[in-house]
């Protein structure tokens, strides 16, 4: 098996120096750029769910009515990745286009969290103001954005949305708060709902509906303009705390405890996302708008009852269920309707569809690690986007080479898994194969030497837990197809 095995390998290799696409499309496929009207762009976001947690992802449980009528008219993506497994990271990396470790922030930014060796803490843990961002390159094309919802880039004011590309702003800079108005106890000033900037304002109603009426309001406003648009609607659904109305609640009465109330906000996130949808249906501007939908990272079961099943793993590792998230793509006449893509995606690539839908020539992002999306979706090129895809935090790092994935742990040797006939990364082929291994290591450790060291560091107890949790949700290959299925639903409670 090792010959074929290192000489794909090798193959895969020899690609690395190839061009990648630069978006531009091939005779016969209209292209964004010489349409009269730019399409609005909608970026739909969730926070924390559960690969599983989704009907459009098989799930009998939860109701998502909206969300699945997206996947229908859209594409589906098997294979998405985030660029972390944790909100912070996969947030920057999205944003920027870029491996968020080239600018340091490799670690989630969580204030009274970090070791006291971190160069930067509290407010001042942000995505760097050099990087450019999807609202900044998306500005140079003449759109008007706005973003919704939890924010966690920055908490300082030059992190702040407005100064980062985006028109206006209803949202809290940090990374979790109450779906319900505080009444002058929030926990900090990081929680609190801000329009614009510094006028304090919190919602009437549960915050997942009030995000949906304010992003409503904005593509109302923009259309009436005659401006493209960009939203990005960043819910905080269904990161804790885990509250939802007792109407939502009502709609899941075979489901107790946590469970009961993670399917609630998902569906209090569904309509919300429909209402935003219905009303480019209404505005009759539906066929000029690309929507995306995704999420942050695999959901962190332990904490919100989340099921990233069939996948192992969860929030804050690197097993597919922390890093492979739900990923649907609309752009009626641009790509086909209930289709499904298959290679390897990451989050990077949105900035550079974005900017390609919107007319931008993608030779102006030399410096992203992402690609335009669109000719591979649109099957023009049928090879995989990305050759190599990576993560990392502190000692910890996987690489992704074809259906190959290696991990590098702290407590124990690398792992190597074929995840196209393994999705659940139950049987490790590492010893079969340490050409292989080698190799990988040898290229992961190649990109790593191309990344800035981190600006702050969580306090080293917190690997220790991240492990815990991991192997927690890793079922063993001598377990049965049952007791895996048991143990991926039914979360430890009470953590
Ligand atoms: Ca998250």
């Amino acid at each position: 098996m090792k010959g074929p095995l290192t000489a794909a390998l090798l193959a895969l290799l020899s690609c690395i120096c190839s061009a990648q696409d630069t978006g531009s499309s091939p005779p016969g496929i209209s292209t964004p750029a010489s349409q009269a009207k730019k399409p609005n762009i909608v970026f739909l976001f969730s926070d924390d769910a559960g690969y599983a947690d989704f009907g459009f992802q098989g799930s009998e449980e939860m109701k998502t009515p909206n969300l699945d009528k997206l996947a229908q008219q859209g594409v589906k993506f098997s294979q998405a990745y985030v660029t972390d497994p944790t909100c912070g990271p996969s947030r920057a990396g999205l944003m920027t286009g870029r491996y968020q470790q080239r600018f340091g922030f490799e670690e989630n930014n969580v204030p009274g969290y970090m070791s006291k060796n971190s160069a930067a803490d509290g407010s001042e843990m942000g995505v760097p103001v050099e990087e450019k961002t999807i609202a900044d390159y998306l500005r140079e094309q003449g759109y008007a954005s706005a973003a919704y919802g939890k924010w966690h880039l920055g908490g300082a004011d030059k992190f702040h949305p407005l100064q980062r590309g985006f028109d206006e702003f209803y949202g809290f800079r940090g990374g979790a708060r109450s779906y319900f108005a505080y009444d002058n106890n929030a926990p900090s000033a990081l929680e609190l709902m801000e329009r614009n900037f510094g006028n304090y304002s919190e919602p009437e109603g549960y915050l997942t509906d009030a995000l949906a009426s304010e992003a409503i309001d904005f593509i109302e406003r923009k259309n009436a303009e005659g401006k493209p648009f960009f939203v990005f609607l960043s819910f905080n659904a269904p990161h804790t705390p885990m509250e939802a109305t007792p109407e939502d609640l009502a709609q899941f009465p075979n489901l107790t405890g946590n469970r009961k109330t993670v399917a609630a906000m998902t569906y209090a996130l569904d309509r919300a996302a429909g209402r935003v949808l219905d009303t480019l249906r209404k505005l009759g501007i539906e066929q000029n708008t690309l929507v995306v939908y995704t999420n942050d990272n695999g959901g962190p079961s332990d904490r919100n009852a989340s099921v990233n099943l069939p996948l192992s793993g969860t929030k804050s590792n690197h097993l597919e269920g922390g890093v492979r998230v739900p990923f649907l793509m609309k752009w009626p006449g641009h790509l086909k309707a209930g289709t499904t893509y298959s290679h390897p995606v990451s989050t990077l690539d949105l900035l550079p569809t974005f900017f390609a839908a919107a007319g931008g020539k993608t030779e102006a992002l030399s410096n992203t690690d992402g690609v335009n999306l669109l000719p591979y979706v649109q099957g023009v090129n049928e090879s995989a986007p990305h050759e190599f895809l990576y993560w990392k935090k502190d000692t910890r790092a996987a690489i992704r080479a074809g259906d190959w994935k290696l991990i590098r742990f702290p407590d124990r040797p690398a792992e190597l898994y074929h995840i196209g006939d393994d999705e659940r990364e139950m049987v490790n082929l590492a010893d079969e194969n340490p050409t292989l291994v080698r190799q990988l290591f040898k290229k992961l450790f190649a990109w790593e030497s191309t990344l800035e060291r981190p600006r702050w560091l969580l306090q080293r107890k917190f690997e220790n837990y991240d492990i815990n949790r991991m192997d927690h949700y890793w079922p063993k290959p001598s377990d049965t197809q049952h007791q895996h299925e048991e143990l991926l639903l039914r979360p430890v409670t009470g953590h």
